[in-house]
């Protein structure tokens, strides 16, 4: 009987090998066996002297987990190269979904492991200040795996609720038309001079770096390789860097530190879930209003001044 095989989903980073960590660098030296693209096979020739590879231009996924799979049952351990993290619009996802399809279960016969990588949302990220800051989320604009207004939903709440966007996959040389309903729909909600960062190949010898605005950003050069990272209202560029504030200034001055009135270090703020239940109660107002005041369901809002002081504690 041969051992059995191993699959590691290795997430090497933006691009350069000083951003690979130091146990994606391990995995693919341990390998037998290395799948990926070219370029990323080309960052990491030093480790791979000996080893048989795989060097799929392919766009299909399912091709790559599918081979892997086969090595691994011949007892080959088999690293699947992945830019930025595996697990983020990556390979993790087609490699369980062929694995689960061939009958495999975890702890059986083939290992998996799974090496995080830094993904283009951070690493875009570090380039251009802090955008990232308070809460985020990324959205892929790629309508090949997945139906338009699906995406478009995403978009049309994620923007209303004032999240910072990273926008995956914005552009490519076929879909040209979808960075422009993003905007479309963003400018619903958020003013047209809202920061917008451009980022393409990060870390990459042809990185390039370009600070916009909502309105604007579909006359920038966006390619397959870029990320477009979008603020929300209290987002700002100053210096050449995106700023999100994280909130210190509702609580603290941020000249000095000294706290604001009715508020308390290490504690939710005023308006945080206990405060503003007391504010919403004392107003004698109808759920009804409460909810269009604060965008919320009335039968949220119903919930909320139900609770007894027990619950809400
Ligand atoms: N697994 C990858 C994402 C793959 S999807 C990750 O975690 O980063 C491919 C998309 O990722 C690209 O269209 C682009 O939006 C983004 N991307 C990947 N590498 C990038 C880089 N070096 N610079 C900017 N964007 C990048």
């Amino acid at each position: 009987m041969t051992t059995p095989g191993k699959i590691m989903l290795v997430g090497i980073g933006p691009g350069h090998v000083e951003h690979m960590t130091q146990r994606a660098r391990e995995a693919i030296a341990e390998a037998d066996t290395i799948i990926g693209y070219v370029t990323y096979i080309r960052l990491v020739a030093d480790l791979i002297e000996g080893k048989e590879v795989v060097k799929k231009s392919m766009t299909e996924e399912l091709d790559r987990a599918i081979e892997a799979l086969a090595r691994a049952r011949e007892g080959k351990k088999v690293a699947l190269i992945s830019s930025g993290d595996a697990g983020v619009y990556g390979m993790a996802g087609p490699t369980y979904e062929v694995l689960f399809e061939a009958g495999w279960t975890p702890g059986f016969d083939i290992e998996v492991e799974i090496v995080p990588g830094a993904s283009a949302l951070n690493t875009c990220a570090a380039l251009v200040g802090a955008p990232l800051t308070h809460d985020f989320c990324a959205i892929s604009l790629s309508d090949l795996l997945t139906p338009w207004p699906v995406i478009a939903r995403r978009l049309d709440a994620v923007a209303a609720s004032d999240f910072v966007v990273a926008l995956y996959n914005p552009k490519s040389g076929r879909r040209t038309q979808q960075i422009v309903e993003a905007r479309r729909l963003f400018l619903r909600y958020r003013r047209p001079d809202t920061p917008v960062a451009i980022v393409k190949s990060a870390y990459r010898p042809k990185q390039r770096i370009e600070m916009t605005t909502l309105e604007a950003m579909c006359e920038a050069d966006i390619g397959m390789l870029s990320t477009v990272l979008i603020g929300n209202s209290a987002t700002f560029i100053r210096d050449g860097l995106m700023v999100t504030p994280r909130g210190y200034a509702n609580k603290y001055d941020v000249t000095n530190g000294d706290t604001r009135d009715g508020e308390q270090a290490g504690r939710s703020l005023s308006t945080g879930l206990a405060g503003w239940r007391d504010t919403i109660r004392a107003s004698g107002h109808s759920a009804a209003q409460i909810a269009a005041q604060y965008q919320l369901p009335v039968d949220y809002i119903e919930a909320v001044l139900a609770q007894t002081e027990a619950e809400a504690v």
